[in-house]
């Protein structure tokens, strides 16, 4: 049976909780040097480690305390959740060399490290993607956004064998292009990051899944290297970006397993958060073909700011419409090149 791994939205994930508040982070600073439940003298079984773990979180405060010790015994048993193990298998003693594993996996939890980096890979739709700090981890709404890219993509392509390209603003993981090739195998994508810690991830992890051959990864900046990238890309079907989008002013109430782990630049979209928004669409309508459409992930309080600054500001470009996030938040924009 296959279980498919997913930490809460109500957590790190969710925009509502998702800042912690300035007490919060003081908190985690006087909390920061936490040390780990004595290792047992005697043998314990995965049940009970687990449980030693899940306390002991509890107790320390970490988020998702029962979550993060199960999906990292399970990764450490070779599954992917607690739930698809054997039920003997949890039940026998672990051997002293597991058990010292658990206690060196777990024992990165207590400095709120992500689980996505502890274990060293997450799923994402279909796809299990290798992870490694700093390089944002995708979240589920970015699931839906690819969602939307492909419904839309496939609904605007009159015959399935048409060649499709697609070009991808900040890559991360790659989590994004790899879901698309994946699912439509006709499309190419090009796909860009300003870390070269992203792109080399990138790469790893298409050519994990075998789709590097019709995946280009480069390392460029969208607003440094605007001109070489514009040399590079034009007539792509489609422009999709999850891009930095955070307000500043909100970088410094992040969770501690964002703000202490994750890539600042892939997450501070300056002052309102449009800094790169704003690049992506001043430079989209000369990559996309006639009609050719932009897809974001962006901030629920960007939608009508985008489609303002869009009407006044760039020519060419029509703002289609925004779509809400599976909790009913404004949380993607679909802009349109117009037939020139
Ligand atoms: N949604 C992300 C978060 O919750 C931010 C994503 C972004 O800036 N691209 O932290």
């Amino acid at each position: 049976m296959w279980w498919r791994r997913t930490l809460s939205r109500s957590c790190r994930w969710c925009l509502g909780c998702r800042h912690s508040g300035a007490k919060r982070i003081w908190s985690f600073h006087y909390r920061a040097l936490r040390s780990a439940p004595a290792v047992p003298a005697g043998r314990i079984t995965a049940l009970q480690a687990l449980d030693i773990w899940k306390r002991h979180f509890e107790e320390e405060g970490v988020t998702e305390a029962e979550q993060s010790s199960q999906y990292i015994i399970a990764h450490l048993l070779g599954a992917k959740t607690i739930e698809s193990v054997e039920r003997q298998r949890l039940t026998e003693f672990l051997s002293k060399e597991k058990m010292e594993e658990v206690w060196q996996l777990c024992s990165r939890r207590l400095s709120r490290m992500p689980v996505q980096y502890i274990i060293e890979e997450w799923d994402f739709r279909d796809l299990t993607l290798k992870m490694r700090p700093p390089v944002f981890i995708p979240r589920p709404e970015t699931e839906e956004l690819v969602e939307l890219v492909l419904t839309d993509l496939k609904s605007r392509s009159a015959d399935t064998e048409t060649r499709q390209t697609c070009l991808e603003v900040g890559c991360g993981s790659g989590a994004i292009s790899l879901s698309l090739l994946k699912s439509l195998p006709q499309l190419e994508a090009f796909a860009l990051d300003r870390s070269q810690d992203a792109v080399d991830l990138s790469r790893e992890n298409a050519l994990r899944l075998g789709l590097q051959d019709r995946l280009r990864v480069y390392h460029m900046d969208v607003i440094k290297d605007a001109e070489r990238i514009l040399g590079l890309f034009s007539s792509v079907s489609a422009l999709v970006s999850n891009p930095p989008y955070l307000f500043s002013e909100d970088m410094a109430s992040l969770e501690p397993e964002i703000f202490r782990f994750e890539d600042h630049a892939a997450l501070d979209g300056g002052e309102n958060g449009l800094t790169v928004i704003r690049q992506i669409l001043t430079l989209a309508s000369d990559f996309l073909l006639n009609s050719g459409r932009v897809y974001l992930e962006v901030d629920p309080r960007h939608p009508p700011l985008i489609q303002r600054w869009v009407e006044e500001n760039v020519e060419g470009l029509q703002y289609v419409e925004t779509q809400n996030d599976i909790s009913g938040r404004p949380r993607f924009c679909i802009l349109q090149k117009a037939v020139t």
